[in-house]
């Protein structure tokens, strides 16, 4: 009997951009490459309007179905104080009825689940539909190392991980500098941590996880999942290697000022200043960047936050909002006038991908997301790494001491205020120093490492072809139960 059965895959994303986004990326690809039908369920959040446009322009061409979930009421089950991380593990355990019943409802039944790493919860439904079931981790390896590590590390570490003295051993990966740790492990005590800990050990129970980064970018933290002498002996499921997995550049929008002055600039020849969907920083701290920028004499676009006297997670559902009128941004005096020809002040949020494509774009001052990372390395820029939050320090950590595609500054930027000499510094080795050479030649090679990865053939279209076929074969296997 021949089996006409589609695979169809039903994606699971936590709410915000940066969680959405690659989960619409994954999405198309499934379709695209290996003919599945796709059904994402996206869990509802506030979005600025900004966001909702890059959501919008993510979900075209119009290739999987999107069903947003609306968010569930929360308020009685976390604190004031709650961190992003839990909030988001909460939302989407609260969200499982009504996910459950809506996949329930879908005409055509799913056949795979693919969740994020705050949705591994829901796991729990493909097995009740007796489907595969797999996670999609929207970071890198050495994260993923970590994550599945850490049930590890809490039987073997006592106090707080902060504290420590030593780096945090991962059989065969670099080791975790204590002041790198990814924000749920900052406080053992939270329940943050204790999210975390359950989705590291929710993880490897998979059928597969599916990891955003390529064969070639992280060669040695690969191999050290996959060898059961090493990490191997707690992650059990297969990986699949299916990145980079990033926006891709709409149809060419209308022109606007901005585009009008990189047009005129030389070749990359400014720096680009973000800090992703979440980032803001101190007034002080934003003096000292306007400064720092301003003394390094260099072209730059500056997407600007009002400050926030909290830094870390705390802007994660808010930041993007608030007025366009630059003058409540506490920008230091003159600031604006004196760097008129030099630099663009753009205020919440700016069309990131087509800046960072743009030829005279030289450099990118960014928080280190995975996305923006994954952005400015398949667009060729080397960066200034600036963590803020999440697993940014790691990233920072990775790409200026493992890979070799940014600078970073002596003092962590969550530590304390990173002064303007050091900013101008910083900005300087990448865009004017022989250094900068050196980070963008290094850059451009693993550009290309890159497309090969997703070339016919290369590692991450074979990763994504044996994931189809996996998910073939359990699909015939259940045709032929049912045909019995
Ligand atoms: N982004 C953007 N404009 C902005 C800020 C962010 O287009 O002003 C996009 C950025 O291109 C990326 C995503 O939002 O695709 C941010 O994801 P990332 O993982 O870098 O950081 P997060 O916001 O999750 O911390």
């Amino acid at each position: 009997q021949s089996l006409t059965t589609k695979p169809h895959a039903v994606l699971l994303s936590s709410p915000g951009a940066g969680h959405l986004i690659p989960v619409l990326e994954l999405g198309k690809r499934l379709v695209t490459l290996l003919n599945f039908d796709v059904t994402i369920f996206a869990v509802a959040s506030h979005k600025s309007a900004a966001e909702s446009d890059i959501i919008q322009s993510a979900m075209r061409p119009n290739l999987c179905e999107v069903i947003e979930l609306p968010p569930p009421d929360i308020s009685a089950l976390v604190g004031p104080e709650a961190k992003v991380g839990t909030i988001l593990r909460v939302i989407m355990r609260e969200a499982k009825p009504a996910l459950r019943s809506a996949i329930s409802s879908l005409k055509s039944p799913p056949t795979v689940m693919i969740v994020d790493l705050f949705g591994t919860e829901s796991l729990v439904i493909a097995e009740e539909l007796e489907i595969s079931k797999y996670v999609f981790i929207a970071s890198h390896a050495w994260f993923l190392a970590l994550s599945v590590y850490i049930p590890t590390l809490d039987k073997i570490v006592q106090g707080e991980y902060v504290d420590q003295k030593e780096p945090l051993d991962i059989p065969g990966c670099m080791p975790v500098r204590p002041e790198d740790v990814v924000d749920p492990m900052l406080d053992r005590n939270d329940q943050h941590y204790f999210e975390y800990l359950r989705s590291g050990e929710e993880i490897p129970l998979s059928d597969g996880v599916l990891v955003n980064t390529w064969k070639d970018l992280q060669p040695k933290t690969l191999a050290a999942l996959r060898d059961d002498k090493l990490l191997g002996r707690v992650m059990k499921a297969p990986i699949y290697t299916v990145g980079p997995i990033v926006r891709s550049l709409g149809p060419a929008g209308s022109k606007n000022e901005l585009f009008d002055w990189l047009d005129k600039q030389p070749s990359e020849s400014v720096v680009f200043v973000s800090f992703g969907s979440g980032g803001t920083l101190s007034t002080e701290q934003l003096t000292e960047l306007a400064l720092g920028l301003e003394l390094s004499q260099q072209r730059f676009v500056w997407v600007v936050r009002p400050p926030t006297v909290k830094t870390g997670d705390g802007s994660f559902f808010t930041a993007g909002n608030g007025g366009d009128d630059l003058s409540s941004y506490l920008l230091p005096e003159g600031f604006l006038t004196r760097t008129h020809h030099t630099g663009m002040v753009v205020p919440k949020w700016a069309p990131q991908l087509e800046i960072l494509s743009h030829p005279s774009v030289g450099g990118f001052f960014s928080h280190c997301g995975w996305n923006s990372t994954l952005e400015s390395i398949t667009n060729g820029v080397p960066m200034i790494a600036w963590p803020l939050y999440a697993e940014q320090k790691m990233n920072a950590t990775m790409l200026a001491e493992e890979v070799g595609l940014a600078v970073r500054s002596e003092k962590l930027p969550t530590k304390g205020v990173v002064g303007r000499e050091e900013i101008k510094c910083m900005v300087r080795r990448v865009m004017v120093e022989e250094e900068g050479n050196g980070i963008r030649n290094k850059v451009k090679e693993i550009k290309r490492s890159a497309e090969r990865a997703w070339k016919e053939g290369g590692s991450s279209y074979n990763a994504l072809s044996l994931l189809a076929k996996q998910c073939e074969i359990i699909c015939k296997q259940r045709q032929k139960m049912k045909n019995l």
